[in-house]
Protein backbone atom coordinates (compact mmCIF):
# COMPACT_ATOMS: atom_id res chain seq x y z
CA UNK A 1 0.00 0.00 0.00
CA UNK A 2 2.71 2.23 0.72
CA UNK A 3 4.97 1.35 -2.01
CA UNK A 4 1.96 2.71 -4.11
CA UNK A 5 1.61 5.72 -2.43
CA UNK A 6 5.09 6.17 -2.89
CA UNK A 7 5.21 5.37 -6.47
CA UNK A 8 2.55 7.52 -7.41
CA UNK A 9 4.28 10.65 -5.58
CA UNK A 10 6.99 9.89 -7.29
CA UNK A 11 5.50 9.71 -10.73
CA UNK A 12 3.72 13.26 -10.11
CA UNK A 13 6.71 14.85 -9.48
CA UNK A 14 8.79 13.71 -12.06
CA UNK A 15 5.93 14.66 -14.81
CA UNK A 16 3.89 17.50 -13.24
CA UNK A 17 2.00 18.19 -16.53
CA UNK A 18 -0.95 16.06 -18.74
CA UNK A 19 1.44 15.36 -21.81
CA UNK A 20 -1.88 14.71 -24.37
CA UNK A 21 -2.97 18.41 -24.08
CA UNK A 22 -0.17 20.51 -25.29
CA UNK A 23 1.44 21.12 -21.88
CA UNK A 24 -1.18 23.37 -20.79
CA UNK A 25 -2.72 21.47 -17.80
CA UNK A 26 -1.22 19.69 -14.63
CA UNK A 27 -1.32 15.88 -14.15
CA UNK A 28 -4.37 14.65 -12.28
CA UNK A 29 -3.92 11.13 -12.90
CA UNK A 30 -2.03 8.73 -14.43
CA UNK A 31 -3.20 7.10 -17.47
CA UNK A 32 -2.41 3.19 -18.82
CA UNK A 33 -1.99 3.47 -22.81
CA UNK A 34 -2.65 0.71 -24.33
CA UNK A 35 -5.49 -0.02 -21.55
CA UNK A 36 -5.14 -2.95 -19.67
CA UNK A 37 -8.49 -4.55 -21.05
CA UNK A 38 -6.10 -4.75 -24.31
CA UNK A 39 -4.10 -7.15 -22.61
CA UNK A 40 -5.28 -10.98 -21.83
CA UNK A 41 -6.50 -11.20 -18.50
CA UNK A 42 -5.72 -7.22 -17.93
CA UNK A 43 -1.79 -8.81 -17.49
CA UNK A 44 0.20 -5.65 -18.76
CA UNK A 45 3.63 -5.47 -18.15
CA UNK A 46 4.34 -1.87 -16.60
CA UNK A 47 6.51 1.59 -18.24
CA UNK A 48 3.91 3.21 -20.56
CA UNK A 49 2.49 5.33 -17.68
CA UNK A 50 1.75 8.42 -18.64
CA UNK A 51 0.45 11.70 -17.22
CA UNK A 52 -2.34 13.22 -17.78
CA UNK A 53 -5.29 15.54 -17.10
CA UNK A 54 -9.41 14.15 -15.78
CA UNK A 55 -10.08 15.32 -19.40
CA UNK A 56 -7.53 13.77 -21.50
CA UNK A 57 -8.22 10.46 -19.72
CA UNK A 58 -11.75 10.19 -19.92
CA UNK A 59 -11.75 10.95 -23.79
CA UNK A 60 -10.70 7.88 -24.37
CA UNK A 61 -12.50 5.39 -22.29
CA UNK A 62 -14.89 3.93 -24.50
CA UNK A 63 -12.48 4.22 -27.22
CA UNK A 64 -10.10 1.81 -25.04
CA UNK A 65 -13.43 -0.86 -25.06
CA UNK A 66 -13.54 -0.75 -29.18
CA UNK A 67 -9.60 -0.83 -29.81
CA UNK A 68 -9.57 -3.87 -27.25
CA UNK A 69 -12.07 -5.55 -28.88
CA UNK A 70 -10.98 -5.31 -32.38
CA UNK A 71 -7.56 -6.21 -31.45
CA UNK A 72 -8.56 -9.34 -29.34
CA UNK A 73 -11.28 -9.86 -32.09
CA UNK A 74 -8.74 -10.96 -34.81
CA UNK A 75 -6.59 -13.12 -32.87
CA UNK A 76 -9.24 -15.70 -31.37
CA UNK A 77 -8.31 -18.17 -33.15
CA UNK A 78 -5.30 -18.25 -31.87
CA UNK A 79 -6.22 -17.88 -28.27
CA UNK A 80 -6.30 -21.16 -26.02
CA UNK A 81 -9.81 -21.98 -24.34
CA UNK A 82 -8.71 -20.50 -20.98
CA UNK A 83 -8.38 -16.92 -22.60
CA UNK A 84 -11.92 -17.22 -24.20
CA UNK A 85 -13.74 -15.42 -20.81
CA UNK A 86 -11.28 -12.98 -21.01
CA UNK A 87 -12.86 -12.26 -24.62
CA UNK A 88 -16.15 -12.17 -23.50
CA UNK A 89 -15.74 -9.91 -20.96
CA UNK A 90 -14.04 -7.75 -23.58
CA UNK A 91 -17.09 -8.28 -25.92
CA UNK A 92 -19.58 -7.51 -23.20
CA UNK A 93 -18.08 -4.29 -22.33
CA UNK A 94 -18.21 -2.81 -25.90
CA UNK A 95 -22.12 -3.52 -26.38
CA UNK A 96 -22.82 -2.09 -23.26
CA UNK A 97 -20.44 1.54 -23.75
CA UNK A 98 -20.21 1.61 -27.66
CA UNK A 99 -23.37 -0.17 -28.89
CA UNK A 100 -23.02 1.51 -32.05
CA UNK A 101 -19.59 0.54 -33.01
CA UNK A 102 -20.84 -3.58 -31.76
CA UNK A 103 -23.57 -2.86 -34.47
CA UNK A 104 -21.47 -1.84 -36.98
CA UNK A 105 -18.41 -4.10 -36.24
CA UNK A 106 -21.68 -6.93 -36.42
CA UNK A 107 -22.63 -5.80 -39.64
CA UNK A 108 -19.71 -5.73 -41.54
CA UNK A 109 -19.07 -9.41 -40.73
CA UNK A 110 -20.91 -11.33 -43.10
CA UNK A 111 -18.92 -9.98 -46.47
CA UNK A 112 -15.73 -10.62 -44.42
CA UNK A 113 -17.03 -14.74 -43.53
CA UNK A 114 -17.32 -15.37 -47.37
CA UNK A 115 -13.63 -13.85 -47.71
CA UNK A 116 -12.41 -16.07 -44.69
CA UNK A 117 -14.16 -19.26 -46.23
CA UNK A 118 -12.34 -18.75 -49.76
CA UNK A 119 -8.69 -17.91 -47.24
CA UNK A 120 -9.63 -20.92 -45.64
CA UNK A 121 -9.60 -22.74 -48.82
CA UNK A 122 -6.90 -21.34 -50.67
CA UNK A 123 -4.20 -21.36 -47.72
CA UNK A 124 -5.78 -23.71 -45.05
CA UNK A 125 -5.33 -21.25 -42.71
CA UNK A 126 -7.96 -19.42 -40.15
CA UNK A 127 -8.45 -16.12 -40.17
CA UNK A 128 -10.52 -13.28 -39.03
CA UNK A 129 -10.92 -10.48 -41.00
CA UNK A 130 -11.64 -6.66 -39.37
CA UNK A 131 -12.96 -3.86 -42.04
CA UNK A 132 -13.26 -1.41 -40.38
CA UNK A 133 -16.45 1.12 -40.73
CA UNK A 134 -16.38 4.53 -39.57
CA UNK A 135 -17.51 4.39 -36.12
CA UNK A 136 -14.58 1.81 -35.74
CA UNK A 137 -12.03 4.58 -37.62
CA UNK A 138 -12.72 7.71 -35.68
CA UNK A 139 -12.17 5.28 -32.34
CA UNK A 140 -8.95 4.09 -33.83
CA UNK A 141 -7.93 7.72 -34.90
CA UNK A 142 -8.57 9.21 -31.59
CA UNK A 143 -6.73 5.80 -30.09
CA UNK A 144 -3.56 6.72 -32.35
CA UNK A 145 -3.78 10.32 -31.64
CA UNK A 146 -3.12 9.40 -27.73
CA UNK A 147 -0.76 6.92 -28.30
CA UNK A 148 1.47 8.82 -30.34
CA UNK A 149 1.13 12.18 -28.14
CA UNK A 150 2.38 9.14 -25.07
CA UNK A 151 4.91 7.41 -27.30
CA UNK A 152 6.47 11.11 -28.75
CA UNK A 153 6.68 12.16 -24.75
CA UNK A 154 8.20 8.55 -23.75
CA UNK A 155 10.92 8.72 -27.02
CA UNK A 156 11.71 12.44 -26.90
CA UNK A 157 11.17 13.99 -23.70
CA UNK A 158 8.77 16.44 -24.98
CA UNK A 159 5.19 17.42 -24.30
CA UNK A 160 3.89 17.76 -28.18
CA UNK A 161 2.44 21.29 -28.46
CA UNK A 162 -1.31 22.12 -28.41
CA UNK A 163 -0.61 23.21 -32.80
CA UNK A 164 1.42 19.56 -33.69
CA UNK A 165 0.39 17.84 -36.34
CA UNK A 166 -0.47 14.14 -36.21
CA UNK A 167 -1.36 12.09 -38.64
CA UNK A 168 -2.61 8.39 -38.76
CA UNK A 169 -2.71 5.42 -40.60
CA UNK A 170 -4.94 2.47 -39.97
CA UNK A 171 -3.83 -1.36 -41.09
CA UNK A 172 -5.57 -4.25 -40.19
CA UNK A 173 -5.58 -8.22 -40.33
CA UNK A 174 -7.02 -7.68 -43.78
CA UNK A 175 -4.11 -5.52 -44.89
CA UNK A 176 -1.80 -8.00 -43.00
CA UNK A 177 -3.58 -10.95 -45.39
CA UNK A 178 -3.89 -8.74 -48.79
CA UNK A 179 -0.02 -8.23 -47.61
CA UNK A 180 -0.74 -4.63 -48.69
CA UNK A 181 1.00 -3.04 -45.77
CA UNK A 182 3.60 -0.62 -47.12
CA UNK A 183 6.88 -1.47 -46.45
CA UNK A 184 8.90 2.35 -46.76
CA UNK A 185 9.21 2.26 -42.48
CA UNK A 186 11.27 -0.67 -42.33
CA UNK A 187 14.21 1.27 -41.95
CA UNK A 188 12.75 1.49 -38.19
CA UNK A 189 14.29 -1.65 -37.82
CA UNK A 190 13.04 -4.24 -35.35
CA UNK A 191 9.77 -3.41 -32.75
CA UNK A 192 10.79 -3.49 -29.42
CA UNK A 193 7.49 -4.22 -26.86
CA UNK A 194 6.53 -3.81 -23.29
CA UNK A 195 9.10 -5.49 -20.84
CA UNK A 196 9.36 -6.17 -16.97
CA UNK A 197 11.77 -8.38 -15.90
CA UNK A 198 12.10 -11.28 -17.82
CA UNK A 199 8.29 -10.87 -18.87
CA UNK A 200 7.57 -9.51 -21.90
CA UNK A 201 4.67 -9.15 -24.70
CA UNK A 202 5.56 -9.06 -27.96
CA UNK A 203 2.34 -10.81 -29.39
CA UNK A 204 0.04 -8.38 -27.71
CA UNK A 205 1.77 -5.25 -28.25
CA UNK A 206 4.91 -4.02 -29.82
CA UNK A 207 6.00 -0.44 -31.60
CA UNK A 208 9.09 1.06 -33.23
CA UNK A 209 10.18 4.86 -34.02
CA UNK A 210 12.42 7.57 -35.77
CA UNK A 211 12.92 10.83 -35.26
CA UNK A 212 14.89 13.88 -36.53
CA UNK A 213 17.89 14.95 -34.66
CA UNK A 214 16.40 17.63 -32.95
CA UNK A 215 13.39 15.37 -32.02
CA UNK A 216 10.62 17.63 -32.98
CA UNK A 217 9.51 15.44 -35.48
CA UNK A 218 8.80 11.70 -35.14
CA UNK A 219 7.68 8.38 -36.78
CA UNK A 220 5.49 5.41 -34.92
CA UNK A 221 4.40 2.08 -35.98
CA UNK A 222 2.29 0.52 -33.28
CA UNK A 223 1.14 -3.35 -33.58
CA UNK A 224 -1.70 -4.67 -31.33
CA UNK A 225 -1.97 -8.54 -31.02
CA UNK A 226 -0.32 -8.67 -34.65
CA UNK A 227 -3.35 -7.17 -36.41
CA UNK A 228 -3.77 -3.84 -36.12
CA UNK A 229 -0.72 -1.87 -37.00
CA UNK A 230 -1.12 2.02 -37.08
CA UNK A 231 1.70 3.80 -38.14
CA UNK A 232 1.95 7.41 -37.25
CA UNK A 233 3.57 10.97 -37.65
CA UNK A 234 4.00 13.79 -35.84
CA UNK A 235 5.28 17.25 -36.44
CA UNK A 236 6.22 19.33 -34.19
CA UNK A 237 8.58 21.92 -36.16
CA UNK A 238 7.89 25.51 -36.60
CA UNK A 239 4.87 26.86 -38.09
CA UNK A 240 6.53 26.97 -41.45
CA UNK A 241 8.09 24.03 -41.84
CA UNK A 242 4.20 22.85 -41.11
CA UNK A 243 2.83 25.00 -43.45
CA UNK A 244 5.57 22.92 -46.26
CA UNK A 245 4.15 19.50 -45.72
CA UNK A 246 1.27 19.72 -47.37
CA UNK A 247 -0.79 17.16 -45.82
CA UNK A 248 -4.30 16.67 -46.77
CA UNK A 249 -5.72 15.71 -43.14
CA UNK A 250 -3.98 15.89 -39.97
CA UNK A 251 -5.15 15.59 -36.27
CA UNK A 252 -4.32 18.22 -33.68
CA UNK A 253 -4.27 18.12 -30.05
CA UNK A 254 -7.46 19.97 -30.25
CA UNK A 255 -8.89 16.65 -31.69
CA UNK A 256 -8.82 14.31 -28.82
CA UNK A 257 -12.21 14.43 -27.54
CA UNK A 258 -14.26 11.60 -26.80
CA UNK A 259 -15.94 9.70 -29.66
CA UNK A 260 -19.58 10.10 -29.17
CA UNK A 261 -20.80 6.63 -29.41
CA UNK A 262 -24.32 6.15 -27.76
CA UNK A 263 -27.07 8.00 -29.58
CA UNK A 264 -27.73 10.30 -26.61
CA UNK A 265 -24.63 11.48 -25.78
CA UNK A 266 -25.36 15.08 -25.28
CA UNK A 267 -21.55 15.64 -26.76
CA UNK A 268 -21.11 16.72 -30.15
CA UNK A 269 -19.03 13.63 -32.18
CA UNK A 270 -15.87 14.71 -33.55
CA UNK A 271 -15.58 14.58 -37.72
CA UNK A 272 -12.48 13.22 -38.88
CA UNK A 273 -12.39 10.93 -41.88
CA UNK A 274 -9.05 9.34 -43.07
CA UNK A 275 -8.73 7.31 -46.76
CA UNK A 276 -6.88 4.44 -46.29
CA UNK A 277 -4.06 4.07 -48.34
ZN1 LIG B 1 -4.77 16.89 -20.73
Amino acid sequence: MGDSKNYRRKFFSDHPVCCFCGGGRAIEEIEHIPPRFMFINKHRPSGFEFPTCIECNRASRKTDTVVSFLTKFASIQNLSEKYHSDFEATAKGLLRNCPETYDEILSGRFGNRQEEKRYKKTHNEDVVIVSLGPKQREHINLFGLKLTLAAYYLVSGNIASSDAYITIYIHTSKNLIENTIPQQLNFLGEFHTMQQGNWSVPDQFSYRYGSTDDKKNAVFQFLMHNNLLLSTFIFDGSADEKSRLKLNEHLTVGSLRAVNDVKRNPFPSISMSYEQT
